[in-house]
């Protein structure tokens, strides 16, 4: 097998050597639609290494898919290669430097694909639908691995049963074991958990993750649903007009985004307005405090005006009939609820936190605010210009 140029090597940093074989790697990657005025996937560079679950995270129509599908070899990029275990899976047809193009069929990748509606073949049984992709192995072997899997997948009973006799969790994990049967490096999930109810949802992602470990296999799936991404993944990588915004776990997208887009995407929070100045953050105003100290200020060197991330966990309240600031409606969260915090008489913006269920807050209550900020993110325009972890125990870097 000829080795990548780059296997072992970090992504977007080919200068750096990692000591992990890299079970796919896609490396600037473009895809434009005929008839588009712009690129669909715009130059995309991401390893997944065997065993990892990584997410690809984005608003609908931002790339995801189709990355998906120009890995799985249902597409071809304009630019870029595929490479699948240290061989060369497909290149642009013409590639812009001049070099041989490559393209092995999406059959023969090593590159099982889970879509979205499952697309199982109805006139096969659950045991036809799983053996599809072994049909050229020892007729022995095939159903030694079907049974195992359909074991694996809780599906034991149902072997003979049609994809139209089955719930929708039961049908993905037909779905599943049919991507799995041949042995493939990594697997690909198109929003995996879509079609199926809240109330499944957690069990079935469990599930799923834990067949998918069984089987050491490099997973990629996407998702627009950042609670999603943040419960399955160990590495996302959050999308936007075709490109990688940011790639890292979910508590370094978090806690420590790099631009004003992964910090929206990636949870609730508000941008509040500050001016860096005389070693504090002062707020316009004095809301929602008049000023905080600014921390450990030889990290950065920002003065001047600036937006600061707050996130709703960093705002406290408490009932004070002689506070600034009302609590807007509640809206339940699991075990919280979500105010919005406006200022008295005053036209600064609301504040976002969460307070547990069990106190209870009117709209209209009067409260008193603190901030405990436990990262400082500030932002000038669309990109972090501090981000510092503010608690000891921080193990988002
Ligand atoms: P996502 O999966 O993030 O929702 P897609 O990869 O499906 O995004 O789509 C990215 C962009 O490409 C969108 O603007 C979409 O309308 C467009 N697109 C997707 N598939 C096609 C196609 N077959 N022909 C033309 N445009 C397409």
């Amino acid at each position: 097998m000829i080795p990548a140029p780059w296997a072992g090597v970090a992504e977007n940093d080919p200068s750096t050597a990692l000591p992990v074989e890299v079970a796919v790697s896609v490396r600037g990657l473009a895809r434009r639609y005929p008839g588009s005025d712009r690129a669909a996937v715009d130059g995309i560079s991401l390893d997944l290494h065997a065993g990892e679950v990584v997410a690809l995270l984005g608003p609908s129509g931002c790339g995801k898919s189709t990355t998906l599908r120009l890995i799985a070899g249902y597409e071809r990029a304009d630019a870029g290669e595929v490479w699948i275990g240290g061989t060369c899976a497909a290149t642009a047809a013409r590639p812009l430097n001049g070099g041989t193009p490559q393209w092995i069929p999406p059959e023969h990748r090593g590159v099982g694909m889970v879509f979205q509606d499952y697309a199982l073949f109805p006139h096969l049984t659950v045991a036809g639908n799983v053996s599809f992709g072994l049909r050229h192995a020892a007729p022995a072997a095939r159903d030694a691995r079907v049974a195992a899997l359909l074991a694996t997948v809780g599906l034991a009973d149902l072997a003979g049963r049609h994809p139209h006799q089955l719930s929708g969790g039961q049908q993905q994990r037909v779905a599943l074991a049919r991507a799995l049967a041949p042995r493939p490096r990594a697997i690909l999930l198109d929003e995996p958990f879509n079609t199926l109810d809240a109330s499944l949802r957690a069990q079935v992602r469990r599930d799923l993750l834990d067949i998918l470990s069984s089987e050491g296999v490099a997973v990629l799936m996407v998702t627009h649903d950042q609670d999603e991404a943040f419960a399955c993944a160990t590495r996302v990588a959050v999308m936007h007009r075709g490109r990688i915004m940011q790639s890292g776990s979910p508590a370094t997208l978090y806690n420590r985004p790099t631009n004003r887009f992964v910090a929206g995407f990636g949870g609730d929070g508000l941008f509040l307005p500050v001016a860096v100045r005389g070693g504090r953050l002062v707020f316009p105003g004095g809301w929602p405090v008049p000023s905080l100290p600014v921390a450990d200020p030889g990290a950065w060197t920002h003065a001047g005006d600036a937006t600061l991330l707050v996130r709703p966990e960093e705002v406290a309240i408490e009932p004070d009939s002689s506070g600034d600031a009302v609590v807007g409606e509640g809206r339940p969260r699991g075990p919280d609820v979500e105010y919005d915090v406006r200022p008295r008489g005053a036209p600064h913006g609301n504040l976002l936190l969460r307070a547990h269920f069990h106190a209870w807050l009117a709209p209209g209550t009067p409260v008193s605010v603190s901030l405990a900020l436990r990262h400082l993110v500030l932002f000038a325009g669309d990109r972090a210009v501090a981000s510092l972890c503010l608690t000891a125990a921080c193990t988002c870097h």
